[in-house]
């Protein structure tokens, strides 16, 4: 009832300024936003509304760090409205958005609902089980905090497990996906057993765990080229990660019990008991794609992402813009320097709108990829430029560094990194839950 007439007042109250909704502050919302706020001229001409279910901006690419115990949840995060907290312009709803009506600019929140002269999009993905749904519960992918905070849970409890029961078996730790999560997740795992728990266990050799990184395609970091996949697996390796190769996941249980099957050859399945198991194999858009009511079909590509056009918004809803992980623009992949760069353009496309000029089509800059494996260890391209070992490996951390959120941020993360660099301490090995069961 109180939502009900905060959306009633919200809407009476809505003044003569363009109204700009943007649902979403990962890279793609939050650059929108800036951007918007950036310009002189028409920034107090703009009344923006932000919604999101969440209340800080998180750096999903350093999710894994905090799966693997190296930081902890609040340094890759910062409160959004801790961002925005000098722009009276801008309105902040923790709410999370549940339908849009297209025709009618409307979108239904679980606040009320709100009109818009223009909407930008930017919900973002979330893991994808390829219809295996059940799968969730069984293998947690990375994503989000909670996930990754479960994530450092069972894998933590995992080594307690195997020091408190007989036979006192090391941990089998399955990473499912062989793209630069897993990579990284499987090469941090195998760090933790090799050189943080050395000394910690008295029961069973943290150095005998088990790493296996389950991959279907015939080679791990299938967007980069050969040599560099070449050389990650050989860098896995050597951290003693078992790789599986053409190896696709057919069925997963509640014992943690999983069936291999070959993707090249008909061999016979493979199954595999492991302590955990991370899912980094698959994302789909966001559910929120699936909830435009529209009278013209909104035809979602085989992720459920939505087809945008060349200045970013939506066939015939001019004034609908998608962008980030649920957009497909011209087949662009969802990574952050997409989604910020689409942030940017979409706000530029609604400031040439009220300045009356032509919009501009979006055009990517290409900053290449990065993907590491540990310690000094990691691959680096950039246009035809590769490089490989420690190079790669600092400007992974400078560029890691360079694109996190706040100077407090930016300092204790570098500060943590130095830190386990020299002893291989990871901080942050808390296991926040009583009870001895994983699950
Ligand atoms: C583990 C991991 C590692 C990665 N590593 C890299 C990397 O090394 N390099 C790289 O370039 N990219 C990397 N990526 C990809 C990159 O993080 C994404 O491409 C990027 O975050 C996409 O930005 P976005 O703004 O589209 O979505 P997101 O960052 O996902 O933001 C979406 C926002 O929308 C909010 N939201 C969702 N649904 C609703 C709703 N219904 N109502 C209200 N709010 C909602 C969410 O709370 C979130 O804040 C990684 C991703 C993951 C998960």
């Amino acid at each position: 009832m109180y939502h009900d007439w905060l959306a009633l007042l919200g809407d009476n109250l809505k003044p003569s300024k363009t109204r700009v909704i943007i649902i979403g502050q990962g890279f793609a919302g939050l650059n929108a936003a800036k951007t918007l706020l950036h310009s002189s001229a028409y920034k107090n001409a703009l009344e923006i509304l932000i919604f999101d279910k969440r209340n800080y901006h998180l750096f999903q690419p350093l999710l894994y760090q905090v799966a693997t115990a190296a930081l902890s949840p609040a340094e890759i995060t910062t409160p959004i409205r801790f961002i925005f907290r000098d722009h009276e312009q801008v309105q902040i709803f923790l709410s999370e958005v549940l339908a849009i009506d297209a025709d009618q600019q409307m979108i239904t929140t679980t606040v009320g609902e709100y009109s818009y002269d223009y909407l930008i999009l930017a919900a973002g993905a979330e893991i994808g089980y390829f219809g295996k749904e059940e799968w969730k519960s069984f293998a947690p992918g990375l994503k989000t905090l909670p996930l990754s905070l479960e994530i450092r849970r069972q894998i933590l409890l995992a080594y307690e497990e195997a020091e408190m029961r007989p036979p006192h078996t090391p941990p089998t730790f399955v990473v499912v996906g062989g793209g630069p999560t897993g990579v990284e997740m499987a090469g941090a795992i195998a760090e933790i057993s090799r050189f943080t728990l050395q000394k910690e266990f008295r029961k069973f050799k943290p150095q005998a765990t088990k790493v296996l990184l389950v991959e279907a395609g015939e080679r791990l970091l299938p967007s980069f080229s050969k040599r560099s996949s070449k050389r990650a697996q050989l860098d896995l390796e050597n951290l003693c990660v078992e790789v599986l190769l053409g190896k696709k996941v057919s069925a997963i249980d509640g014992n943690n019990t999983l069936q291999l099957q070959s993707t090249i050859a008909s061999t016979a399945s493979t199954i595999i008991c492991a302590s955990v198991i991370i899912w980094s194999a698959g994302v789909r858009a966001c559910k929120l794609t699936e909830k435009i009511k529209s009278q013209h079909a909104i035809k979602l590509d085989r992720s459920y992402r939505i087809p945008v056009q060349e200045d970013l918004s939506v066939a015939n809803y001019p004034k609908l813009f998608a962008i980030g992980d649920l957009a497909n623009s011209k087949g662009l992949p969802g990574i952050a320097p997409v989604a910020l760069q689409q942030g940017k353009w979409c706000a530029k496309n609604i400031l040439c709108d009220l300045a009356g000029k032509a919009r501009l089509p979006f055009t990517y800059f290409d900053k290449g990829q990065l993907a590491t494996v540990g310690r000094r260890r990691a691959v680096m391209e950039y246009r035809g430029f590769q490089s490989a070992g420690v190079v790669a490996w600092l400007i992974w951390i400078f560029v890691h560094i360079y694109y996190l959120m706040g100077m407090q941020n930016r300092f204790l993360v570098l500060m943590k990194w130095a830190w386990a660099y020299v002893n291989f301490k990871r901080s942050s090995r808390l296991i926040i839950e009583h009870g001895s069961t994983r699950r």
